[in-house]
């Protein structure tokens, strides 16, 4: 009798593959290992083994495989059982699931590209004769394929070859180019040297009576370095002085004073010197208590808590208490959340025990997370991540932490596995019997739903932490405003007056708009033309710092036309605006600030948030503009007034959670102001101030919100009440398109008949030169989920039959909220 295992290939179809191996391989072989194997006529793959057993598959011979990876599993157990229920739960292979789940560096295949670590020395000494003979090749030749080592080394199996490199650091396998490590930068200024001596110093202060402002900025820098004897910030010179940086910034230029920057560490801790958690005041003291309980009998609490009310330092408390166990924490957030200011903040207490895991990392530090949390080691207990850290092969899991658990970005929308961390979160805590903690300002209505229909614990806390007051929220209507001539492009004379103050006071500003791009598109006066994207079916967005059209959908650009390309008309204009206006029209309005915008187009790179965020922290931004990546969690002492441009175009958009996405949006974006003693402004500039979204942000009023929506869900049929599958086709073939979708719904039809919405075509019909068309399937609360799927499956089974549909795409995306 042979033996035989099962594995994981890392590809879109369903089953799993058995392979034949040896007696001794048998015994050798546990669940969670890698092999590598052959698949198809030429691809190798790398493989994961599910099981080991003595069953030959009836109707296919076995191949054998080319070579075992790991000696000891690198996936767990638990992970596998959490990986079976994504499977089906959210509809993909488990080949998906894994592909998802593994670092890069752990899934090498044939279409793997590899190159040479220019920056590692190798002792050739230190390499094997195979690897040598690679490493050799890789000097003559930037990159190789999987392909080209076969015929280099002369046999089939390279990819244990290739893993010792990795190992050895030789060899990177391909992937997005990283930013290195940039330190965090902190400016400072000293007096120049020129004036060191005692006559060039009363020469300059002579000098200086002229100008009595620099003269203080001088005189407040002797006394700070006096006292204490530490090089000067020059955030802190100017709160001192009293001096706005332009004044410091002016010394600098006429080489009075000397700028230079020191690398300061983003946080200094060694093992047992960390900083003992804050005492929590009388209102977090109880909401802890009632997380607690609330555990003894719910396995998932819900901590309904107003920004700024203290929820970190509840974490921090449940946190502690874990790791005094001995036991492993993760901690969600939104990728975008994920800054230095939290890192930093959850190190000081837990120093090196925290390991960061989400995006921007480079497969490298991902195989280091996976590894450390992979062996319980004391350098990944409290684990800080994104999405996909859900998927780490945690050992000892006692706690989930999901914070901001209203967050859209929760949900992956492609590729496959199209899973929400959340909910994937708390089905990774039931396979470790463990609890989960959500935790928002502004809950999703399902989740709140899910606390008030007793599912999940809930716990509310209404006090803002050292009774900050919730800010003051002013509702502006600027139709009036236009009608009245009190605009200045899309500044009301409020907004203005309020930003006037603030800047006299030396706070802060946010300003937010929901969209970025100069303004959104470009309109011909003469005959309505507007410029399209050639690829997809959305008008080009004018970037005004590039002079571009871009599309926002496939990254199309061209040059902003001088004439109109349809009747030749000079009178092109623009309608809406984006953030790039908004800067642009704050820097004329307040030429003597700093104004500084915050988007996808200025965040790019591993570092590119934070050096925003820093900079705003060290007070070198007086006015920051940006798009909702302003509302994630930040907290920053000095801002005190929030300006939202216009809340509109949120309220408008067309989709069934706008109304719950533009209270939540805006409660955030509110949240940032005023979080220290002196309360903060909010300005909402609307054509609309009687809409009851906006009513209720002002007056604070999550509940009554939650109601009202839960209401019209009920009516209409939405999550949370009904569940929903989207259903969608995708194929360059307009007609293809249409005529498979009327299959696939008319089919659906019969099962599910008025449950089927569609097919439509979404708002952007066409994207990269691809029709896409949904159709919606909507389950009762009543209904089996798991027979609902089941019935879909055999649907997309039979349509995927027909040779005319084939070649369509279909995507199934199980919540998709
Ligand atoms: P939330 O997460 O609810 O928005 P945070 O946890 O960020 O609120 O707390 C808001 C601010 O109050 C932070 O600057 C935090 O350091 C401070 N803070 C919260 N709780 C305490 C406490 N018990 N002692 C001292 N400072 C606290
Ligand atoms: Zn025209
Ligand atoms: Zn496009």
């Amino acid at each position: 009798m042979g033996h035989f295992i099962n594995v994981i290939l890392p590809i879109p179809l369903e089953k799993s593959f058995t392979y034949a191996i040896t007696k001794a391989e048998a015994n050798f072989l546990q669940p969670g290992v890698r092999v590598s194997v052959p698949f198809g006529k030429t691809k190798i793959y790398t493989a994961l083994v599910i099981d080991i057993h003595q069953n030959a598959p009836l109707v296919y011979d076995a191949k054998e495989i080319h070579q075992i990876l790991d000696d000891t599993p690198i996936v767990t157990s638990q992970q596998l059982k959490h990986w079976q229920w994504i499977s089906t739960y959210y509809m993909c292979s488990l080949g998906e699931v894994m592909r998802a789940a593994l670092p890069n560096a752990f899934i090498l295949e044939s279409e793997t590209v590899i190159s040479k670590n220019d920056d590692v020395v190798i002792n050739d000494a230190d390499l094997k004769d195979d690897e040598f003979v690679v490493h050799e090749a890789l000097h003559h030749q930037s990159s190789l394929k999987i392909q080209d080592l076969i015929a280099i080394l002369d046999k089939k199996n390279v990819l244990p070859v290739i893993k010792r490199l990795l190992e050895k650091n030789a060899i990177s396998i391909q992937e997005e180019i990283y930013e290195k490590y940039k330190p965090k930068l902190v400016r400072y200024v000293k007096l120049s040297t020129t004036f060191s001596s005692e006559t060039a110093l009363q020469e300059l202060m002579l000098d200086l009576s002229r100008a009595p402002k620099q003269r203080d900025v001088v005189m407040t820098l002797f006394s700070i370095s006096a006292q204490t004897r530490q090089p000067v910030k020059v955030t802190d010179l100017s709160a001192e002085s009293d001096a706005s940086t332009s004044i410091i910034k002016s010394l600098i230029d006429k080489g009075i004073l000397e700028e230079y920057h020191i690398q300061t560490d983003r946080v200094q801790y060694d093992g047992d010197d960390n900083v003992d958690s804050k005492q929590l005041n009388a209102y977090q003291k109880i909401a802890l208590d009632d997380v607690k309980k609330s555990f003894e009998i719910q396995n998932i609490t819900l901590l309904h808590g107003v920004t700024s009310s203290g929820k970190t330092e509840i974490y921090v408390k449940l946190i502690e208490e874990q790791l005094n166990l001995n036991k492993q924490v993760l901690y969600l957030l939104p990728e975008i959340a994920l800054t230095t200011q939290l890192v930093e903040r959850l190190q000081i207490y837990f120093g090196e025990q925290v390991a960061v895991f989400h995006s921007k990392y480079s497969s490298n530090e991902r195989v280091e997370v996976w590894n450390n949390v992979l062996t319980n080691s004391p350098k990944a207990r409290v684990i800080l991540g994104a999405r996909s850290s859900v998927l780490l092969p945690f050992q000892n899991l006692g706690l989930v932490i999901v914070d901001e658990e209203h967050e859209s970005s929760y949900k992956q929308f492609d590729p496959a596995p199209r899973y929400h961390a959340r909910d994937t979160a708390i089905v990774l805590a039931n396979i470790f019997r463990s609890k989960t903690l959500l935790g928002s300002a502004t809950p999703s209505l399902e989740s709140y739903y899910n606390a008030k229909q007793g599912k999940y614990g809930l716990v509310e806390l209404n006090h803002r932490f050292n009774n900050v007051m919730m800010p003051d929220i002013e509702l502006v209507d600027i139709k009036d405003k236009q009608k009245r001539k009190r605009m200045q492009g899309h500044f009301s004379d409020r907004l203005i007056e309020e930003m006037t103050e603030t800047l006299k006071n030396k706070h802060q500003i946010i300003l937010f708009q929901n969209r970025r791009g100069f303004s959104p598109i470009v309109e011909c006066n003469t005959c309505g033309h507007s410029p399209q994207c050639p690829n997809c079916d959305v008008s080009l967005t004018f970037h005004q710092y590039r002079n571009q059209l871009r599309c926002h959908y496939c990254g199309y650009n061209t040059v902003m036309p001088k004439t109109c390309e349809a009747c030749g008309s000079v009178e092109i204009d623009s309608k809406g605006f984006g953030t790039e206006q908004v800067e642009q029209e704050a820097k004329v309005l307040f030429p003597d600030h700093k104004v500084a915008r915050m988007d996808l187009d200025t965040t790019r790179g591993k570092y590119g948030y934070e050096k925003i965020i820093n900079a705003l922290e060290q007070q070198e931004i007086d006015i920051l503009v940006g798009t909702q990546m302003l509302t994630k969690g930040l907290d920053f002492r000095n801002v005190k007034l929030v300006g939202i441009m216009n809340a509109d175009n949120m309220l408008n958009f067309p989709d069934f959670r706008a109304n719950e996405r533009s209270y939540q949006l805006m409660a955030q974006v509110s949240g940032r102001a005023g979080r220290t003693e002196e309360r903060g402004k909010v300005l909402i500039q609307t054509y609309n101030p009687f809409h009851k979204i906006l009513q209720q942000v002002s007056t604070n009023s999550y509940f009554e919100m939650f109601e009202e929506q839960l209401g019209e869900r009920h009516v209409y049929k939405y999550p949370p009440i009904f569940r929903m599958i989207k259903i969608t086709l995708k194929h360059k073939d307009y007609n293809k398109v249409n005529v498979g979708a009327d299959w696939y719904a008319r089919s659906l039809r019969t099962v599910f008949d008025q449950h089927v919405l569609g097919p439509e075509f979404p708002p952007v019909a066409r994207i990269r030169n691809q029709y896409l068309k949904h159709i919606l399937v909507k389950i009762p609360q009543k209904q089996s989920l798991g027979k609902t799927k089941e019935a879909i499956t055999k649907i997309n089974n039979s349509f995927l039959s027909v040779k005319d549909f084939r070649p369509i795409r279909v995507i199934l995306n199980v919540d998709n909220y």
